[in-house]
């Protein structure tokens, strides 16, 4: 085939080249943005507000595999989970900056792909790339986002403000990433013994849950629109137990999720039901959902009632009650943190 895409080595371009055709596409749009890439640092206008600042790292083989995982998508992931972390403060994402080791495995054209990610998920939540660093690897790729957001002081919501009898809340449903990440190790599997061509065919919503996922800026404006300010908040990266447990300790409570309210799509039903999983393991445990989780007062409960994006999986209880699972005959189980990485390991 003729179309077999142009590799530009990166030593071609040299570090500056390379930095120089990344500012090139990069518009700021935030006023607060003073000053983005080419100096020695950014430069940023707090506005009077409180400063929100966070770090993901992804790490090629420990948290993706670019066998199956397109560069675009993965700039679009490194950033969306840096959004949600700032979203789940209830505060506003405005810049990012982005440092990248890279293997000379990798030539000019994919690190464009990445960056056509990274800078479609900017566009989309309207942040500014004010920065970064760009270094060689010797193993893998590894991308460091930090993204940071703004908020007036009353606003930012901590994880240790829930109180006792508070309702639990979760945005959209839960435990699809981990179905999609199933699917895609399986197919990799196959394509690794026979050679055979992946089926991904019908699990497109597993696998954007898995490949792109969105942090839930929407849910922040709903609730700001329903004029419900959460009194805890949390983003599902590990897993709706181990946030809720988060929530719980942080603000010395106990906490009670029933297993009939979790939010799970059919589609991630059905999957987990031809894997031989426990679709309720995969909701509780499966990480990577990037919904928000939060505790709002009962008083409230009228103003989120019947909202389609919103579901009250339980309840915070008294610090002596520990953190249960209720299930569908009313039998109680201690409701373990295990995690994205316990889980994986264990299954
Ligand atoms: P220094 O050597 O002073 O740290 P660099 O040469 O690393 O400066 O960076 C020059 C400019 O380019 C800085 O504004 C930096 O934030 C930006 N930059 C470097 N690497 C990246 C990257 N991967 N993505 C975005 N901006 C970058
Ligand atoms: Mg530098």
């Amino acid at each position: 085939m003729s179309d077999t895409p142009s590799r530009t080595e990166l030593s071609a371009l040299g570090e500056f080249g390379l930095i120089e055709r990344l500012a090139s596409r990069i518009h700021l749009v935030q006023p607060s943005s003073v000053k983005g890439i080419g100096d020695d640092a950014a430069v940023i206008d707090p506005q009077g507000l409180h400063q929100v600042v966070t770090t993901d790292m992804l790490v090629e083989g420990v948290h993706f595999d670019l066998s199956y995982a397109p560069l675009k998508h993965l700039g679009y992931k490194a950033i969306v989970v840096n959004l949600s972390d700032v979203y789940a403060m209830n505060a506003t994402p405005r810049q990012v900056i982005v440092a990248l080791a890279l293997s000379n495995r990798f030539p000019v054209e994919a690190v464009d792909e990445l960056y056509e990610g990274m800078l479609l998920a900017c566009r989309n939540y309207g942040v500014d790339l004010v920065g970064g660093d760009t270094c060689s690897s010797r193993s893998g790729l590894i991308i460091a986002v930090t993204a940071i957001g703004a908020a007036r002081p009353e606003d930012i919501v901590y994880r240790s403000g829930a109180k006792d009898n508070d309702l639990l809340v979760v945005s959209g449903d839960l435990g699809g990433a981990f179905m999609g990440l199933q699917i895609l190790e399986r197919e990799k599997a196959v394509y690794t013994e026979t050679g055979a061509q992946p089926d991904l065919a019908g699990h497109d919503y597993i696998l954007e849950r898995q490949l792109k996922p969105e942090a839930r800026k929407d849910i922040i404006t709903l609730l700001e629109q329903m004029e419900v300010k959460p009194t805890a908040m949390i983003d599902i990266s590990d897993g709706l137990a181990s946030e809720a447990i988060h929530i719980a300790r942080n603000s010395g409570l106990g906490v009670r999720i029933y297993d009939e309210k979790l939010p799970i799509d059919p589609h991630t039903y059905q999957t987990a039901r031809d894997f031989n999983l426990d679709p309720t393991t995969c909701a509780l445990n499966g990480g990577e959902d990037y919904e928000l989780l939060f505790t709002i007062a009962q008083s409230d409960y009228d103003k989120i009632k019947g909202n389609p994006n919103l579901t009250v999986v339980g309840h915070m209880a008294d610090k002596n009650s520990s953190y249960r699972l209720v299930d569908r005959q009313g039998g109680e189980h201690e409701l373990t943190a295990q995690g994205w990485d316990a889980f994986l390991k264990r299954s």
